[in-house]
């Protein structure tokens, strides 16, 4: 809820929704000086990086369930650590349990993952450990993109020119095979990919597992090879690549750290405080509305909510040109993922688990179906339709294993990652329906884990549509739109405004639903945050107009002068401006730069 100060007094930034994107954001712009508020509609911040008490004492990570591309700057920029930041490496990094009491697992060190795959393929695991090897290279290759703005392909002269030499920079040397491998990895299929390397149904479902979540699309669509592509990025502290990570507290620590690194330096939050609409005067983005009446003035406003969300539900149609609006519409988001997180009263025993497993190895277990059945899987939810037990994606992390403060003695934690659920039945409601794919989940690592169905005292079953109802995901998208080729790097959100700016000035996407996209990541928010601050400090270098002492702009009141912080930062360049970023904030006295499908001009 908000506090009177808060409402009554105009900020800088107002940044709409607490996700770990819009926290990272609020904080770096509160740490460069600005006046800083967040506000989001539920009680919790993280949005979808949350712990949630699921049953008395006993605490989930609801949402997401593994840091696996956290960006080492967000970590040592904000210190997080120094916030309460705990992570420790997944080890194996993934466990996939099969058919016949089989487990495999991915070791961090591909040497011993190529000794595991040895025992059904020499051929596979020397193939292992050559994709691992040239995977990584590709992904280090993109690793750069990730961290910088997008090419402008819709600039045009010097500036056009400008871009083109710095997108070639970023390529530079890449041809031969690197130039097939990047394109291959950037449109490929991962089915084909799999097939077209592996033999044993043992390396393929190790491939298979961790590489579709999310995806819209089964393993044989063009595009789907690129979520190895996101896993191979750097993440962790250390920035190791492939690093996938146990949050110690679950993924709210994370967000709990930046929210604590934001308050340090000043930013404040208001949960429980739904924004109706971002209100825009003169064509610049002016402050928020709240579902209770009240208005909230601020000179800057960023959105962390998804797109659709932002652009068609929270600002007037008349403020925005109408192929932008038609552009964000058909951004494909559409679910396709649920998740099923319970309390046990006993550790999941797996067929096939070394009677010596620790605890890494007892906190995590994949359930893929193979590349054949994954597709008839994603078919069905294609169709509308609730795949069968056994055709499901299930994705089993028993956290409490590796963390003992998420429950009391004798309750062990595990939520179940699903997939590909209709986010739209063909028949039925997901309310009516709700119960049933919770049954078929247990049914199904019953198969492998079968003192689980019986162990189970809490359950909860989020479909497609509670992820959009309670945590705000349109469509239940858990990326804030498709990680597509036609929807990444200069096409997200939509082509010509990939860049944070939209066509309102003053109002900024700092969610998943910008470059570079979704995961628990943080590059959107801090990606947003460094651009905001490169337009401010333009906009400051800008002469005023004559006889205009004071900049108006919103809702009539007085811009406030630079907060004494914000000037030295944005002078001694802090905001790091991007390279090659147009300006954006319209001059004081210009007209407005409204209803044009460009996000600068030439
Ligand atoms: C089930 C599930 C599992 C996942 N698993 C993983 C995983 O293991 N690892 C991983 O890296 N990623 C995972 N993800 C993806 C990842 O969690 C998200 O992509 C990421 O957290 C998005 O962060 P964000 O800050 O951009 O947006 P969000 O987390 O969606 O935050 C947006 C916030 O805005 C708030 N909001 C929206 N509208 C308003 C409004 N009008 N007023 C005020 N507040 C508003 C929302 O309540 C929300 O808190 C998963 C996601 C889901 C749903």
């Amino acid at each position: 809820m908000l506090t009177p100060p808060q409402a009554g007094t105009r900020w800088d930034v107002i940044v709409v929704g607490a996700g770990h994107n819009g926290l990272t954001a609020g904080a770096l712009l509160a740490r460069a000086g600005l006046s800083t508020l967040v506000l989001e509609r539920r009680d919790v911040v993280g949005g979808c990086c949350v712990t949630e008490e699921i049953a008395p004492g006993c605490r989930a990570s609801t949402t997401s369930y593994i840091a696996s591309m956290l960006r080492p700057e967000v970590i040592r920029e904000l210190d997080l650590g120094s916030h309460g930041l705990r992570m420790v490496p997944c080890e194996p990094a993934l466990q996939v349990a099969l058919d016949g009491g089989e487990v495999v697992a991915a070791w961090n060190d591909p040497v011993r993952t190529a000794a595991e795959i040895e025992r059904f393929s020499p051929a596979d695991a020397r193939s292992y450990l050559a994709a691992d090897a040239e995977l990584k290279a590709l992904a280090a290759r993109l690793q750069p993109l990730f961290l910088d703005l997008p090419p402008d392909t819709r600039a045009t002269g010097l500036r056009g020119g400008r871009e083109l030499l710095r997108l070639g920079r970023r390529l530079r040397g890449v041809r031969g095979r690197e130039l097939e491998g990047l394109t291959t990895l950037l449109t490929g299929s991962l089915g084909q990919f799999i097939d077209s390397r592996f033999e044993s149904r043992q390396a393929k479902a190790l491939l298979l597992a961790n590489n579709l979540y999310g995806k819209h699309g089964g393993p044989y669509q063009p595009g789907t090879l690129i979520g190895l592509a996101f896993h191979l990025l750097s993440g962790g502290e250390h920035a190791e690549q492939g690093f996938f990570g146990h949050v110690m507290g679950g993924m709210g620590a994370i967000s709990g750290a930046i929210a604590s690194a934001g308050r340090a330096a000043g930013m404040q939050i208001a949960t429980g405080t739904q924004v109706a609409r971002i209100l825009v005067n003169g064509g610049r983005a002016a402050g928020v509305a709240l579902t209770d009446g009240t208005e909230i003035a601020a000179g800057t406003v960023l959105s962390g909510a998804d797109p659709k969300r932002t652009f068609l539900g929270l600002v007037e149609a008349a403020e925005l040109p109408g192929d932008f609006r038609a552009a964000v519409g058909g951004i494909k988001m559409d679910g396709p993922c649920g998740k099923v997180n319970l309390v046990l009263d006993a550790e999941p025993q797996v067929h096939g688990m070394p009677a010596d497993a620790g605890p890494g190895r007892r906190a995590l277990f994949t359930l893929p179906p193979d590349l054949a059945v994954a597709d008839a899987c994603y078919d069905h939810a294609k169709r509308g339709e609730l795949a069968g037990a056994d055709q499901l994606f299930i994705d089993c992390v028993v956290a409490s294993a590796v963390d003992a403060s998420l429950a009391p003695p004798g309750r062990h934690i595990m939520t179940c990652f699903v997939q590909y659920l209709p986010y739209r039945l063909a028949e039925g409601t997901w309310d009516g329906r709700r119960d049933e794919l919770g049954d078929r989940v247990l049914a199904r690592i019953g198969e492998f884990a079968p003192n689980v169905p019986a162990a189970v005292v809490a359950r909860q079953v989020l479909t497609p549509l509670d992820l959009e109802r309670e945590y705000g995901l349109t469509e239940g998208n858990i990326f804030h739109g498709d990680i597509a080729p036609d929807q990444l790097f200069h096409m997200r959100p939509v082509p010509g405004w990939a860049r944070y700016a939209t066509p309102v000035p003053g109002l900024y996407l700092c969610g998943a639903g910008a470059h570079p996209g979704g995961g628990v990541t943080g590059a959107p928010g801090y990606n947003a945050a460094r651009r905001v601050l490169a337009d401010l400090r333009r906009e400051r270098r800008r002469p005023l107009a004559p006889g205009r002492g004071t900049r108006r702009h919103g809702l009539g009141m007085a811009q406030p002068q630079w907060p004494p912080g914000a000037r030295t930062a944005l002078a001694r360049g802090d905001g790091q401006e991007p390279a090659g970023d147009p300006p954006h904030a319209v001059p004081p006295g210009a007209p407005p730069a409204r209803h044009t499908t460009r996000e600068a001009g030439p």
